[in-house]
């Protein structure tokens, strides 16, 4: 599974030729500094940087950050300093190695407070350069990969900190392939017999429905080509963790609609809408399971067309539709730019976080608002990382919130005028008061009065976001 320093170069010549030399220089450099140093495999520490660096690589990012993959533990295991970096590289790969080093420092038979101040700075880091996490992303999924060398105890460690911290950042951002590997590997070491009762269920239906997804995927195939809609299609299959949160939810293996899926990509959005109407007229689609996250993007960029038919022998098939481009920015999330727009990508990915990713601002809200650092901690975990809910605007925009807000949540999140003049709502044609706890899928149309009293300080107890509670304090400091 081990990539070797030639795979890399292969890769780094296949979409960024120019930058071979660079590359090379950096993996010379690490692997001077990093002799005699072994791994608990016994291999040279060198492939692990390697390994990261790959992992990188395959994201396509530019030279900056793969160099930085190879030297992100050189600050930290040897004698190196950030300015030496500087001056043999640049001061990009010197920031990013260093903003990697700050954050790996984490301990957890340590303190619980030095686990919180590690930890805000993990997640504070993407406030930066995102790129730091996404190396520090990289490092944690190939530490994972090859952990069957640590003890039990630390595999456990490492695997509920990645849960909790590592997979829903990668989420936040897009990045679903890390995002999923991570959560398997870490059920794995979390849950080690539910994982493989899970993995030897769903290995028997992929088995059992090999030739029905095939069939579909011909059909599928035969129909969009005869129709001069160039395409590919992958089958795919959810990831264990994924599969064992429906499970926990109380569905049957057997009735998770989205279990099995093809991936059909088409060149362009006409053709998508197009392809799902062929798709419909060979396969009965599955009315109330129909998505459209293209004009309804998810609250991370993510875009398609999901709708569930019935397959083969009355079998559940998600198809989910969608553009060659969109499928980067679904597998790759916000790493995807390095691909699109080389040379900008620093600037680009920074610029889009701020304005597209909801996540982004309430994570500065609450950076700003809790100074103690497992309080913040705590905060984002509830607000930002569990499970959300999402729910409607007036115009169909959709408003992601955390599982327990109100109407005043909404209504501040919308802004802090809307939040100020607040007297209630309807919700699904219904009328309700303001700490109405809303629900998935709700269709919310807020009501305002500029004469209303405005919020009262006991709304702040109602509210669950940081952003409601902050303007809130902020009204009633101000009468
Ligand atoms: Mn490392």
């Amino acid at each position: 599974m081990n990539k070797t320093f030639d795979d890399l170069i292969n890769l780094i010549r296949e979409y960024n030729p120019t930058e071979v030399g660079k590359v090379t220089k950096a993996y010379n450099y690490a692997k001077m500094l990093h002799n005699g140093q072994y791994r608990e495999s016994g291999e040279e520490y060198i492939t692990h940087p390697v390994n990261v660096a790959y992992i990188l690589a395959e994201m396509h990012a530019d030279s900056d950050t793969v160099c930085a993959g190879l030297l992100h533990d050189t600050i930290e295991d040897t004698p190196v300093r950030k300015e030496d970096i500087a001056e043999e590289f640049n001061a990009d790969v010197a920031n990013l190695v260093d903003g990697v080093t700050k954050i790996s420092k984490m301990n957890f038979s340590s303190k619980e407070e030095e686990n919180g101040a590690n930890t805000r700075k993990i997640i504070t880091s993407i406030t930066e350069d995102v790129r730091i996490i996404i190396v520090k992303l990289a490092d944690r999924l190939h530490n994972m990969r090859t952990m069957e060398f640590k003890k039990p105890f630390k595999q456990k460690e490492n695997s509920l900190e990645t849960m909790e911290i590592f997979a829903p950042l990668a989420y936040c951002i897009g990045a679903y392939r890390i995002k999923s590997e991570l959560e398997d590997i870490s059920f794995k070491y979390l849950m080690p017999d539910m994982y493989s009762s899970i993995l030897e269920n769903k290995l028997k239906i992929e088995a059992s429905s090999e030739e029905c997804l095939k069939e579909m995927f011909y059909k599928i195939h035969r129909i969009l080509s005869d129709r001069d809609i160039p395409n590919e299609i992958k089958i795919r299959t959810k990831n264990i963790y994924g599969i064992y949160k429906k499970l926990s939810e109380g569905y049957k293996i057997s009735n998770i609609h989205d279990l099995l899926a093809l991936k059909i990509m088409v060149d362009d959005i006409d053709r998508c809408y197009l392809s799902l109407r062929y798709i419909h007229e060979l396969y009965h689609p599955v009315n109330d399971k129909f998505k459209d996250y293209i004009c309804n993007p998810k609250t991370n960029m993510y875009r398609s067309l999901h709708t569930t038919v019935f397959g083969k022998d009355d079998r559940l098939v998600q198809a989910q539709v969608r553009t060659f481009d969109m499928d980067k920015v679904d597998s790759f999330g916000l790493t995807t730019y390095w691909d699109i727009n080389k040379g900008e990508a620093r600037h680009t990915m920074q610029q889009d976080l701020k304005n597209k990713y909801q996540f982004f601002r309430s994570l500065v809200e609450i950076n700003k608002e809790f100074g103690d650092n497992q309080d913040f901690v705590r905060q984002v975990k509830s607000e930002l990382f569990s499970n959300n809910i999402y729910v409607y605007n007036t115009d169909g925009s959709v408003i992601e919130l955390p599982v327990g807000s109100t109407i005043i949540d909404f209504a501040y999140k919308i802004s802090k005028t809307v939040g100020n003049t607040l007297v209630g709502a309807i919700v699904n044609d219904r009328y309700v008061p303001v700490d109405y706890v809303l629900h998935n899928k709700d269709r919310v149309k807020v009501l305002t009065d500029n004469l209303s009293f405005g919020p009262r300080e006991e709304w702040i107890d109602k509210a669950q976001t940081t952003g409601a509670k902050v303007l809130i304090r902020e009204f009633n400091r101000r009468i």
